[in-house]
């Protein structure tokens, strides 16, 4: 049996929910644009392109045609490029073919891979691309290096199809990209196992 505390705040909740309801209702009426979106996932903590990839798994999951493009390639194979590899051959999948400019220090090699990368990128944005979903994987670092030229990247991602979604990680990014973004997602440390001395784990950090 309901003690009458217990019913009180029963109905105290009902109220609170309904008054929530009416808010969210309202705000969904309100959304009536229907278009691709640009979203950037940025800040130091864990979690850009793991979100990448759910917005990649998301997609594929309604049948919907994915790219990804990954701008920095370190010497370590993640398990999202071994699946998509071996199981959606569908997923146009292109990758810088250099390690990290902290490995490489040929900033020339670095320029002319980011070069050829974003052409790839480029052809996935244009006019004739059937993409509905974009990931351009670790984007940020090529502009903030200075190794693409930001107004062209970002004229390429605001005349790209207009169904087209594109989702941009790393950190940084600058606040032209953020103003073109409809939304922008910071992902703060914390905490991060690696400074207490754990190394990173399959399945878990690549
Ligand atoms: P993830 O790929 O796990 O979603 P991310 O894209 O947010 O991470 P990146 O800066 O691209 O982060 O770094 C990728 C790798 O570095 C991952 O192995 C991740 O666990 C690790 N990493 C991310 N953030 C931190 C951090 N703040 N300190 C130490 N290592 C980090
Ligand atoms: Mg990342």
């Amino acid at each position: 049996m309901q003690t009458e505390q217990t019913e009180r705040q029963n109905a105290k909740h009902k109220k609170a929910m309904q008054k929530q309801k009416a808010k969210v209702d309202a705000r969904i009426q309100q959304a009536q644009t229907e278009r691709g979106l640009v979203l950037l996932l940025t800040g130091n903590g864990k979690g850009k392109t793991s979100s990448g990839f759910g917005m990649v798994m998301r997609a594929l999951g309604y049948g919907q045609r994915v790219g990804v493009v990954q701008f920095i390639k370190g010497a370590q194979l993640s398990g999202e490029e071994i699946y998509l590899r071996d199981h959606c051959p569908q997923v146009a999948f292109h990758q810088m073919d250099t390690g990290f400019t902290w490995d490489t220090q040929d900033r020339t090699a670095d320029m002319a891979a980011a070069q050829k990368t974003w052409g790839q990128a480029a052809q996935l944005l244009a006019a004739d691309s059937p993409l509905d979903l974009l990931l351009l994987d670790e984007l940020t670092y090529m502009l903030a290096y200075k190794y693409l030229d930001e107004a062209a990247v970002l004229e390429a991602i605001a005349a790209r199809p207009a169904e087209q979604t594109v989702v941009i990680t790393g950190r940084g990014g600058g606040s032209a990209l953020q103003e073109l973004a409809d939304t922008v997602s910071e992902v703060k440390e914390v905490k991060h196992a690696f400074k207490a001395g754990l190394a990173a784990r399959r399945g878990v950090d690549f």
